[in-house]
């Protein structure tokens, strides 16, 4: 059984962690003017906006870090390689700019047909890991 300071330690961290996120989100937000960057749209309503990769790297980054906090040191040291989009307009710059195809996937349903002599072990293995 844990001891009662471990836990403690535990909650505050989870906590400072969470307040610390927040922040950073807020920070972001603010930083690109609480809008989306897309052009002609007015959307502002945070709870729809997300953190973009103008070149469409995202899921690389990920990899490595997957919060606000470390997003935003990132957006400091680059700050042209982020903007914020309306949830709209992310899924719209995506399908058009097919970011959703990880390295080592198949682009699409045809190519993934084509390969139909992969085997399902060989096709599980390119797939990415989910984090
Ligand atoms: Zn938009």
């Amino acid at each position: 059984m844990p001891h009662k300071w471990k836990e403690d330690k535990r909650a505050y961290m989870k906590e400072y962690m969470a307040q610390r996120n927040i922040k950073a989100k807020e920070a972001i937000f603010a930083f690109y003017r609480n809008k989306c960057n897309w052009p002609g749209c007015t959307w502002n309503d945070p709870r729809a906006l997300q953190v973009d990769h103008v070149n469409g790297n995202g899921c690389l980054e990920r990899k490595h870090f997957n919060d606000y906090y470390s997003k935003w040191l990132a957006i400091q040291k680059r700050p042209e390689e982020y903007q914020l989009l309306c949830a709209n307009h992310n899924w719209i710059k995506r399908c058009e700019r097919k970011e959703f195809v990880q390295p080592g996937t198949p682009k699409n349903q045809e190519q993934a047909g084509a390969n139909s002599n992969e085997s399902s072990a060989e096709l599980a293995e390119s797939r990415p890991q989910r984090i």
